[in-house]
């Protein structure tokens, strides 16, 4: 066999040879293997009759370019062999064939199958896009780097929240929508984690398409391809803002218990203290077999007495906080002479307005009947006049009352130390107090037990006060049906 059958045999391409009327005059063994059709059929045949799809495809215009001295190339043609059934697409390069004279006597062709690579690429092409539509849809911001570390993907969910396209986000454009605090901290830790080809996390505020910064978590997974290399990085984010809020809120509040607890602990220790005292002086005084004068042993009473009272209501409001906290109060409603109440509670502060040296006037009907909770209007008013002697020391106080046919309004007005505009609101809420624990003792909850309560009778409290000049709680309360 010459040398030239021998590589014709061997080639892994097909090539063939036709002469100028396209009949097949040589016919390699590629070539049975690409089509199925033996050189005993093909050799002597024209090509456009045993292959018909060759003038379809255009294929036809590549053999007559050669007949005319001219090489063409085609690409990804497809075939179809109706006596084999083999089918797929080749490459061909057509040239010329000239004899030693250099007249063309035909053409030629080395003709490359494709079949498996398009199919590869296709399927390649499908993965791709099964995966970019899963990332579209994904709840999460998706995005990925190459080795160059640049990132050369963002999915629809990305863009979509930082409202740009992809082109500006591609390479390191993203970076520019990351909060300016956080670039520096997010490109070190990105740098230094991809150096080391290691997972890495990291929050950082990134603008949302409304010029809004949300915190982001941004986990980065380094990728490789199934030889094992390395291929850039591919990561995930997911928006934690609500939950940064939450945790701080959370803070917030544990801080908050604490110093509940300090200044509950302090509060409870001072009438405790008093208490401890006189009961000490009482005892020193039997001890020494001289029983107490009247006078000091009255005195003592009422200092003790008021200790005490002061211990219950601390205790009270503490109760409170916690079962209101989750139910709300408990209320027992019945008739009652919300008058009678503001006249009695009044009378109940004479001792402490003594020694604060306030003066309180009442003015109020003879009755003001309604359907409320006789316990809970005390213990609003009694939050009230603590607050007003306590805030209003040695000045007037006035308590009013008015009703109609439908409601009562209750007021409680002092000249004390009043309260700025910006603390009205908080200060009806629990543990919320707008003077310092050192000038003033309290826990912050009084406003917030006697607003639980008046809501739970359906009214309103509000309250009108400017710092230094007093301030005047109004209670409105519907009398319900009695
Ligand atoms: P506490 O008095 O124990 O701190 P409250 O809930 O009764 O708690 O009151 C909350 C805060 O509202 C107080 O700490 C104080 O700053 C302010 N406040 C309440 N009543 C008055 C008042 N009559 N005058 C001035 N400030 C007041």
């Amino acid at each position: 066999m010459s040398l030239a059958e021998q590589l014709l045999r061997a080639s892994a391409d097909g090539l063939i040879a036709f002469d100028r009327q396209c009949r097949y005059v040589s016919w390699n063994a590629a070539m049975e293997r690409i089509s199925g059709i033996p050189a005993s059929v093909a050799l002597g045949r024209v090509a456009f009759e045993l292959f018909p799809y060759l003038k379809d495809t255009g294929e036809e215009m590549c053999f007559l370019r050669a007949l005319d001295g001219e090489s063409s190339i085609s690409r990804d043609r497809p075939y179809f062999v109706r006596e084999s059934g083999r089918q797929g697409t080749f490459d061909a390069h057509y040239l010329p064939w000239r004899d030693d004279a250099g007249t063309i006597v035909g053409g030629i062709a080395v003709v490359r199958e494709t079949t498996a690579q398009k199919l590869a690429e296709q399927q390649l092409r499908e993965t791709e896009s099964r995966f970019r539509n899963m990332a579209d849809v994904a709840p999460v911001l998706l995005w990925m780097s190459g080795t160059d570390s640049l990132c050369t993907f963002f999915n629809q969910t990305w863009l979509d929240f930082t409202g740009r396209s992809l082109e500006q986000e591609w390479g390191v454009g993203w970076a520019e929508g990351v909060h300016f605090e956080d670039f520096q901290r997010c490109v070190d830790t990105y740098e230094a984690a991809f150096n080391k080809r290691q997972i890495f996390e990291m929050e950082y505020r990134l603008r949302r398409h409304d010029g809004l910064f949300r915190w982001i978590l941004d986990r980065g997974t380094p990728r490789y391809t199934p030889d094992g290399s390395f291929a850039g990085y591919i990561g995930s984010c997911v928006d934690i803002t609500e939950r940064k809020e939450l945790e701080a809120l959370l803070r917030r509040a544990v801080a908050t218990r604490d110093e509940f607890l300090s200044i509950a602990s302090h509060e409870l220790r001072t009438p405790l203290s008093a208490l401890r005292l006189q009961a000490d002086g009482m005892m020193r005084l039997v001890e020494k077999g001289s029983p107490p004068p009247l006078e000091r042993s009255e005195r003592a009473w009422h200092m003790v007495q008021g200790g005490v009272e002061r211990l219950e209501q601390l205790v009270t409001n503490l109760l409170d906080v916690s079962k209101m906290g989750t139910s709300g109060p408990t209320l027992n409603l019945e008739s009652v002479d919300l008058a009678q109440i503001a006249r009695d509670v009044c009378e109940r502060f004479g001792e402490q307005l003594d020694s604060s040296g306030c003066v309180m006037s009442v003015r109020a009907p003879a009755h003001v009947f309604g359907r409320w909770d006789r316990m809970r209007l005390e213990q609003i008013m009694t939050n009230l006049l603590t607050n007003a002697i306590k805030y209003g020391r040695g000045k007037p106080i006035e308590v009013g009352l008015e009703a109609d046919a439908t409601t009562a309004r209750l007021h409680v007005r002092d000249h004390g130390i009043g309260i700025a505009p910006e603390d009205h609101a908080r200060i009806f809420d629990r543990f919320e107090r707008a003077v310092s624990s050192s000038s003033y003792g309290g826990l912050g909850l009084g406003l917030w037990i006697a607003k639980q309560i008046v809501e739970a009778l359906g009214g309103e409290i509000t309250l009108v006060s400017t710092r230094g000049e007093g301030a005047t709680f109004s209670v409105l309360l519907p009398k319900g049906s009695s």
